[in-house]
């Protein structure tokens, strides 16, 4: 049997106002070629600048995923020639990254996790855009010069499923500590994965092929999915060594399948020599001390979500899976929502409930409403049945919780005497039955139960009828 060996490339942009050797804006959607500048034009004379920012970004970086941040680090030139690179050259840092030795944790249903390795982390600056129309080609450099953290992983993945979890476990601890936008539409999260197999329990490393051009989790897992499929029938049919080369593939997201784009290339190739106009970057104490301070990381938060409230341990993985699912969830909790039911109203209810593109941030309901309807149920003026219905309501048509559940009848009858005066209705129907229980046929409380909520077409409060017959039934 195969296993699956599966290591990550990510290219994080990190949100510095300015690019990482000058101080032009690094906006996104700009008109073309108006954030630019000597250096990032590659003009005659130019020197680079590094960016402060960056730095303490990349320091916030390699704290949050438990790393060595270096206090020396030192950048390269990475050659090769494109149209969108005008220096010829991209900065990079090959020799002496500034992150190194990292991990990040990954979590599975069933409460186990695994620790995967994180081998580098560098800086290098983005190229910029080439943009294709009919017979002509166009250059923006927009985009040149803007800070990347390159993020490699080691290739301790075992699975697509792994690598999904991989990459949601990063993207949320960039958006946590807030260093990039992540935003993976935008291009300012992108993902390389490099993959092979190889017989089980066989500890060396087969070739490798690395799909470019991915840019969405479902993506990302398809084409995985598909290149393990690959190499396993080339493996079968005994093709391996001819199939499997090391090469840089594309997926083409309409067929489903990855094509080969180019043979890879070796460090070698791109003849990355010491940038001789950088000098080595070299952290103060202070700018290290600053970096390391950062706030909550979704572990933390999800152990002292689980402490604090009780609530499930997967249940707190989901919640804090995301920075502003945490953010919703301890929104409703400072406006005085108890923590388990805010917990399946807003992961089970609400999340359940957003259609294709939306998602927490863009909630059609707000953290204050949800509250005032987790306080509806709580307080027993409706079921928790009823709340899926004012929920539906609120999806549709916006407004209040107590005018939903007014307009849409659902409030829970909790009136001792309107409950009291079904009860006896019950009883008297039932002579027989009452003296049965009266004699010792506890199982009837039951039967008693279903009459009552049945008379009130089952508006009456559950826990208040249960109350009250228990009163009327053993006096
Ligand atoms: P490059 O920079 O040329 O792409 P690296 O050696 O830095 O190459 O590795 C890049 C990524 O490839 C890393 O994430 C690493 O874990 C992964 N990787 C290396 N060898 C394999 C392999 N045999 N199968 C799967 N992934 C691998
Ligand atoms: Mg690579
Ligand atoms: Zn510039």
């Amino acid at each position: 049997m195969f296993e699956v060996v599966i290591g990550l490339e990510v290219h994080a942009q990190l949100n510095t106002k300015t690019k990482l050797f000058c101080s032009c804006s690094t906006r996104f959607g700009d008109a073309p070629n108006t954030n630019v500048c000597p250096a990032c034009l590659a003009l005659p004379g130019a020197l680079p600048v590094l960016n402060k920012e960056v730095v303490k970004k990349s320091i916030n970086f390699g704290t949050a995923v438990n790393a060595t941040v270096n206090e020396v680090s030192t950048f390269d030139r990475k050659n090769y020639f494109y149209p969108d690179l005008p220096k010829g050259y991209q900065i990079s840092q090959l020799y002496k990254p500034i992150v190194e030795n990292g991990e990040i944790f990954i979590d599975f249903e069933d409460g186990s996790k695994k620790r995967i390795g994180i081998t580098r982390a560098h800086l290098e600056e983005d190229a910029g855009k080439n943009i294709h129309e009919d017979d002509r080609s166009l250059v923006d450099l927009n985009r040149a010069g803007t800070p990347l953290l390159e993020i490699v992983s080691e290739p301790d993945l075992r699975s697509s499923d792994e690598a999904v979890l991989y990459l949601k476990k990063l993207h949320a601890i960039l958006r946590y500590i807030d260093i990039s936008d992540a935003n993976m539409q935008e291009g300012s999260f992108r993902c390389d994965a490099n993959v092979s197999i190889r017989p089980k329990n066989d500890p060396k490393l087969y070739t490798r092929v690395e799909i470019k051009n991915l840019n969405s989790f479902r993506f990302i897992q398809r084409a995985i999915d598909y290149e393990v499929k690959r190499q396993a029938e080339a493996w079968e049919d005994g093709v391996y060594d001819k199939e499997v080369v090391q090469e840089t593939r594309l997926y083409d997201i309409q067929a489903g399948i990855t094509r080969s784009m180019r043979g890879k290339e070796d460090s070698a190739d791109y003849r990355y020599f010491p940038d001789p106009d950088l000098l080595p970057l070299v952290i103060p104490k202070e700018m290290m001390d600053e970096g390391r301070v950062i706030p909550e990381l979704p572990d933390e938060k999800k152990s002292r979500f689980v402490k604090d409230f009780g609530i499930k341990e997967y249940d707190a993985t989901v919640i804090t899976s995301s920075v502003e699912l945490a953010s919703f969830f301890e929104k409703m909790l400072s406006l005085g929502a108890d923590p388990k039911l805010s917990v399946s109203w807003l992961t089970v209810e609400l999340l359940g409930r957003f259609s294709h593109g939306v998602s927490i941030e863009n909630s059609p309901i707000s953290a204050k409403t949800l509250t005032n309807l987790v306080k509806r149920i709580e307080d027993g003026t409706i079921s928790n049945k009823a709340g899926k219905d004012v929920l539906d309501e609120l999806m549709a048509s916006g407004g209040e919780v107590d005018e939903a559940i007014e307009k849409l009848g659902l409030k829970q009858v909790s009136d001792d005497g309107a409950i009291l005066s079904l009860i006896e209705e019950v009883l008297s129907k039932n002579n027989d039955k009452v003296e049965e229980y009266r004699s010792g046929k506890d199982k009837l409380f039951g039967f008693f139960v279903g009459q009552v909520m049945k008379a009130s077409k089952g508006s009456a409060n559950p826990a208040k009828v249960n109350e009250l017959l228990k009163q009327k039934l053993d006096n």
